[in-house]
């Protein structure tokens, strides 16, 4: 039953301005004219906290405001930080009047306020959630090979399940509990090991799997309790785990695939032949993991002056020393692509930008201290790079692979124009 209350704030003008102050950064970012509506909000909900009110009313105005934070995604520890403030401003106000009586009740009101906010945002967490996972799914489908990738997709449907029933609260639907019965489970502890040749990948796989149905045991154990903040917090861990076991298939498939592919003769890098496809299905998987990915086209600098200095032959050993130290820098899941004479194609997939940066300005640093010994002369030189990082959209289209070299190459003219021996981010 839901008690009456005594109004719990004073200085109504005083605490709103510096709710809004301390609030404004979330705020700010909506500067139209739902910012208005936002503040109209808060208004009322502090001038129903001012007057004898019930908490139903309190807790229905917090529910519309809710469902508004909800459409214009704020997230929901934002909104929860919000409510804590106003929680403890409000508590403190009472121990200083020596509303002692008070607080329990005040206590326990936030409490289901809390509650029922979690619960909005579950609901909706729940419905993006099956949404998302329809376009990773079809993402994946899309792939012209899979490998691996099929047991993510096989993750991609327990964790579907596992949103549907956690809406209908029924038990006795929900997906297989047991880390080494479902569907990945069952792979994982069986083919998947010997499939999986990397140990240390294969025990952190393992880890993380037994971890995300940990978390979805304890949403079965306590999904009557109706303890929503709890609940949303164990999915977002579920979630996100389920993108980790995707990203860790997909580099594992990436080293074995990168094994496969024709070899360019000179460099042992991979051959250009295989980029567009290697672009698509990184692309795919990184839409489908939630992650970005590091491009870039590097081309050596003043390259035709060491042939003609000295000779062909050297030029050839250049080259082999550039890749050669690359691959110093990368993983074995990367991809270094030999794009023309000279030229190479980076493919760093699961790192963004920064990251990227970081990587590939180490390998432009270690080429340009690197000299080369060639019959008794030393030969040094340095590359320039263009990159970006891509965030791959829901639209994929043929062909376009060609459009994000453009993006890169204008970017290593840039690079080239500024003097060489340097990076251009896009
Ligand atoms: P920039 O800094 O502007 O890139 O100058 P650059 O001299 O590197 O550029 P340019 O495109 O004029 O020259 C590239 C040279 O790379 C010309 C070509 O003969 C040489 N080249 C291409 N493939 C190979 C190869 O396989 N081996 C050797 N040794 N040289 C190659
Ligand atoms: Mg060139
Ligand atoms: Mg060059």
């Amino acid at each position: 039953m839901l008690l009456e209350c005594n109004a719990l704030l004073k200085d109504k003008d005083a605490f709103y301005e510096e709710f809004i102050s301390k609030h404004t950064t979330v705020i700010e970012l909506h500067h139209d004219s739902r910012v208005q509506k936002i503040l109209d909000y808060y208004a009322q909900i502090f001038e129903i906290l001012t007057a004898p009110f019930q908490s139903e009313t309190l807790i229905q105005k917090f529910e519309v405001l809710t469902e508004y934070k909800v459409s214009m995604e704020i997230p929901f520890a934002v909104m929860m930080n919000e409510v804590s403030w106003i929680k403890s401003k409000i508590v403190f106000n009472n121990i200083q009047a020596n509303k002692n009586s008070h607080i329990i009740k005040l206590l326990n009101l936030f409490e289901t306020l809390e509650n029922s906010i979690a619960r909005i945002y579950l609901l909706h967490y729940l419905k993006r959630l099956t949404s998302k996972n329809n376009i990773r799914r079809n993402s994946l489908s899309d792939l012209s090979e899979k490998n691996l990738i099929v047991h993510y997709e096989a993750h991609l449907i327990w964790l579907s399940n596992l949103a549907e029933h956690i809406k209908t609260k029924d038990k006795s639907k929900f997906p297989e509990l047991n880390h080494t019965l479902c569907a990945f489970g069952k792979w994982l502890h069986g083919d998947g090991k010997k499939t999986i040749q990397n140990n240390s990948k294969y025990k952190n796989l393992y880890a993380i799997h037994e971890k995300l149905h940990y978390y979805a045991q304890h949403i079965y154990d306590m999904i009557e309790d109706e303890e929503y903040k709890i609940l949303i917090t164990y999915l977002e861990k579920c979630e996100i785990i389920s993108l980790d076991i995707g990203t860790e298939l997909f580099l594992l498939d990436q080293i074995m695939i990168n094994k496969r592919i024709v070899k360019d003769s000179l460099t042992g890098s991979l051959n250009r032949h295989a980029l567009a496809d290697l672009f698509e299905s990184q692309y795919e998987l990184a839409l489908a993991t939630n992650s970005r990915f590091t491009l870039a086209m590097c081309d050596l600098d003043n390259f035709k002056d060491v042939n003609d200095t000295y000779g062909h032959l050297a030029g050839d050993q250049v080259l082999q020393l550039f890749v050669k130290i690359v691959k110093k820098h990368i993983r074995s899941s990367d991809m270094i692509i030999r794009y023309g004479g000279e030229e190479f194609v980076i493919m760093l997939p699961t790192i963004d930008k920064k990251k990227g940066f970081f990587i590939l300005d180490n390998i432009r640093e270690e080429f340009a201290q690197t000299e080369l010994l060639y019959h008794e002369q030393i030969i040094k030189t340095t590359v320039s790079m263009g990159m970006m990082d891509i965030e791959p959209e829901k639209l994929f289209n043929k062909g376009f692979t060609d459009e994000y070299l453009m993006i890169v190459d204008k970017n290593l003219y840039m690079a080239k124009e500024d003097g060489r021996n340097r990076i251009k981010v896009y």
